[in-house]
């Protein structure tokens, strides 16, 4: 026999995470690097600088890996710096400090869902507007001390990394995410074991573990199925954000929405209020009844009790941006729960269909979210209205505007977002109380005691440190992928800090029509080029790797950026992310925005060029329509002048070509003796002073608890008291009010003014018997009358009175109403008739409609 050449099996890796031992008097340290308090404390910041600052570079201002990497001698050398020893006591005082402060007991408590969070670019989890959201809202939270945690995903790979090829191209790079050095834990259980939380799938469980991101005072319990106790089917589901097919999706909305309800289950959270912030977390609603059910309840009771348990943020202005899912799909992992919530499997898809009987919709995941929660809100005033439009197909007997769909307009997190230059200048003219009164605008008129000078100076130290900035960070890639040397220090040197310099950088998604300005070429070249007052545009933001058309404008942007005349003058910065973003809403002179009327739901990055003194020119669309002051920025009109998208596109253009040649770049360069324009601080200050104050989480948060958390709370309180038994009494009273529906009909009428006209100043008196089947007092009348519009498919509400209930014999109602017309013209009218109980929270909560002859 021959012996074999070459005999060896494979290692089994073990894994063995060694940590850096710290010296004790350090030991604080660790404590605050795996705190995310130090994104939002400029101070505790420094202080990790401080230690090394080269180091703290790169590893990217991660001061977990910084304390991992930090070298022997210098560690030694720290615990013998009394200066820099005295500001470790200093900062790890005031965490302490922020950390011991007793939680606000008197507002509820809320459950937070998302499927992504923006806290600080270390920790990959996030990918556009929404996880920023998210993520300053828990900062918030924690600032504001209220009782809150949340749920989300720890993603192995997170959103890509960005890299432009040398001809333009998106390349997307997905980097692991090494657990052991983020600023995160895991979750241990009493026997000191990481828990693990089973999520059922069909007929298995997929095994998440629990980490946990401690966001100051505010807990983010983090899942994560990359493990080996999952098959490699199920590792991925937190691989990527956004990534894989419709199967995955959906695997990773169970896991986010059930395992989320599991989760908190296990560590034995309960909370007043589910917030499922954007639809992906609906399921949550699903675990959550049964939950119930298992409790003893049945389906009719369950729902009550989750559904005034719940809000739903819609942050989505078009139906096409929700989740579907086809039947098939659906059922493959869904099958298990009619049965478990004993109701059919038609019933079941039902709850995400506009029109439950229509079997061939596909289930949505918003319009679910929308019969699981009491309250449901947009994200800016207009896209409240926006929403109440695109749901109105689930209430089909209202008419939008009836619809109960409320708004909150988004904020952000003030501390996040505001350079420490200016927190250092209102730190010393604002009230000292200002940070928990921030959206006092008093307050924030003290800008106009600062003088013109420092607001300058200020402006200035920004725009240079953008600058530094771009030149340390995108040499190197620039020389990747602009070939020629010599080119890129050329364009490096021809960013000029005293240039007009304005910024168009989010998600490249092409509804934000970063194209818009390239519509006329020559005439942008006029702009950017003349020599008195030059002009610079900074571009920079990701397009989603699946959206062609979105990589296709970062090209063409790029392109245009290589061109002789646009060198240095059109500058495309790669790999958007919150430190660039940082940079750039607080270094450059405008922030501009392009949306298409009214796919714009909020958008955020504007109010944080707020708080920096960096005034918007933006279409009046999302929260910019509530915003805008005149004298305080620029806006594009609201209305759309034409059908066609092409010529709007290039009317928008026009006009902003116009205000920058006419208003913008004149006052700009209106420079007195000192270098700056007075006209241009003031159109400043009055940005800061009038605009910024209602644009902060602060008020975000307040009004949450002002317009939903509070009445929920109070309304749950009510349903769930003794044992649920208001739940359980509406539950019995809807079924009642179900079942004899159809035979509830009107005995007679008196509605002659309908077949005789009427005149203006006369009153007349409807009146309706209505037979209401042994129900007592349970139904309401109304008449209903439209506008007189031209078109009767846009129709709009007029008025609507109510009948008053004026007598009953037995199960006959009588109801009448007196009117007195006091417009002419051609009204449409009918009478509505719905169920009526004072428990209920609004008409779309029991939306049986019957239009009466
Ligand atoms: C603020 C922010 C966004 C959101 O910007 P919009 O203007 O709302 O689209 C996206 N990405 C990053 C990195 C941000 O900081």
């Amino acid at each position: 026999m021959k012996i074999k050449a070459d005999y060896s099996n494979a290692p089994k890796w073990k894994e063995l995470s060694v940590k850096s031992r710290l010296p004790e008097q350090l030991n604080c340290l660790d404590e605050i690097a795996h705190n995310l308090w130090w994104a939002w404390n400029y101070e505790a910041r420094r202080l990790f600088k401080s230690l090394d600052e080269k180091l703290f570079e790169e590893v990217g201002h991660n001061p977990v890996l910084l304390l991992e990497r930090l070298g022997y001698d210098r560690k030694e050398e720290i615990v013998k710096d009394r200066t820099l020893m005295k500001k470790v006591k200093d900062v790890y005082a005031s965490f302490r400090a922020y950390m011991d402060a007793k939680p606000d007991t008197k507002r509820p408590s809320v459950a937070y869902f998302s499927m992504e969070y923006g806290l600080n670019q270390v920790l990959k989890i996030y990918s556009g507007g929404l996880g920023m959201l998210a993520g300053d809202y828990l900062k918030e939270a924690s600032d504001s001390n209220v009782d809150l945690c949340a749920v989300g995903f720890l993603y192995r790979y997170g959103y890509f990394t960005q890299m432009l090829s040398m001809d333009g191209q998106q390349i997307a790079h997905y980097d692991a995410q090494n657990f052991n050095s983020l600023p995160i834990e895991r979750v241990l259980d009493e026997n000191g074991n990481q828990v693990v939380v089973e999520v059922p799938y069909m007929n298995y469980q997929v095994h998440a573990l629990v980490w946990c991101a401690n966001v100051g005072r505010i807990k983010l319990y983090l899942l994560d199925t990359d493990n080996d106790m999952n098959s490699e089917y199920d590792r991925p589901i937190t691989h990527s954000l956004y990534g894989g097919d419709w199967e995955n999706r959906l695997k990773q909305e169970i896991l986010l929405g059930i395992g989320g309800i599991l989760t908190l289950n296990k560590l034995g959270i309960k909370k007043d209020i589910y917030h499922c912030n954007e639809g992906h977390a609906a399921l949550c609603n699903l675990q959550r009844l049964c939950d119930y059910i298992d409790s003893g309840l049945t389906f009719n009771q369950a729902i009550e009790l989750v559904r005034a348990s719940s809000l739903y943020t819609v942050h989505t202005p078009v139906p096409a941006g929700h989740d579907y899912f086809d039947e098939a799909l659906f059922g493959k992992y869904m099958g298990g729960y009619p049965a478990r919530l004993g109701i059919s499997w038609d019933e079941f898809i039902g709850m995400g269909r506009e029109n439950p009987d229509d079997h061939n919709e596909r289930f949505c995941m918003s319009t679910f979210a929308c019969n699981t929660s009491q309250e449901i809100n947009g994200v800016s005033k207009l896209h409240g209205w926006v929403s109440q439009k695109m749901f109105a197909p689930i209430w089909s007997g209202y008419f939008p505007e009836e619809n109960h769909v409320g708004y909150v307009t988004n904020g952000v997190h003030f501390p996040t977002w505001t350079a420490t230059e200016w927190r250092k200048v209102y730190d010393k003219f604002f009230d000292p109380n200002f940070i928990n009164d921030q959206s006092n605008e008093d307050i924030w008129h003290a800008i106009y005691d600062v003088s013109d000078d420092e607001v300058w100076k200020t402006r200035m130290a920004l725009k240079q440190k953008l600058v530094t900035y771009i030149r340390e960070k995108f040499t190197q890639s620039w020389l990747r992928n602009q070939q020629d040397p010599a080119r890129v220090v050329s364009l490096l040197d021809r960013i000029n800090p005293n240039a007009l310099m304005i910024g168009f950088c989010r998600r490249f998604a092409t509804y934000k029509r970063a194209h818009l300005l390239f519509t006329d070429i020559d005439r942008l070249n006029r702009i950017v080029n003349n020599e008195e007052h030059p002009v610079i545009f900074l571009f920079s933001g990701k397009a989603h790797p699946a959206d062609g058309a979105g990589q296709g404008l970062i090209k063409r942007i790029f392109e245009i950026s290589q061109r002789p005349e646009f060198l240095g003058k059109i500058i495309f910065l790669e790999d958007y992310d919150m430190q660039l973003a940082r940079r750039l809403v607080s270094g450059v002179d405008i922030w501009m925005n392009t949306p298409t009327r009214p796919l714009e739901a909020s958008g955020t990055s504007g109010e944080k060029a707020e708080m920096n003194g960096v005034v918007n020119l933006s279409v009046l669309d999302g929260w910019w329509v509530e915003g805008y002051r005149e004298g305080a920025g620029w806006a594009l009109p609201q209305e759309r002048t034409y059908e066609n998208q092409t010529y709007q596109d290039q009317l928008d253009a026009a006009t902003i070509y116009s205000l920058l040649e006419n208003e913008i770049i004149p006052l700009y360069y209106n420079r007195n003796k000192k270098g700056y324009s007075e006209k241009w601080i003031k159109v400043i200050k009055n940005s800061i002073a009038t605009i910024a104050p209602h644009y902060t989480m602060k008020r975000q948060l307040d009004d949450y608890y002002d317009k939903f958390y509070t009445k929920l709370e109070k309304r749950f309180r009510k349903l769930s008291a003794n044992d649920s038994k208001l739940a359980k009494d509406i539950a019995l009273w809807k079924e009642s009010v179900a079942e004899r529906w159809d035979g509830i009909h009107v005995v007679s009428k008196d509605i002659s003014v309908f077949d005789n006209g009427g005149e203006t100043g006369v009153k007349y008196t409807l009146k309706y018997v209505i037979d209401e089947q042994g129900l007592n007092d349970a139904v309401g009348l109304e008449l209903v009358t439209l506008k007189p519009e031209t078109d009767p498919s846009d129709r709009e509400i007029f008025s609507v009175h109510e009948f008053k209930q004026v007598s009953h014999e037995g199960n006959n109602y009588t109801f009448e109403l007196e009117v007195e017309p006091d417009m002419a013209g051609a009204f449409r009218s009918c009478v509505r008739m719905f169920p009526k109980n004072k428990d209920l929270p609004h008409r779309q909560d029991f939306c049986y409609v019957k239009w009466l002859d």
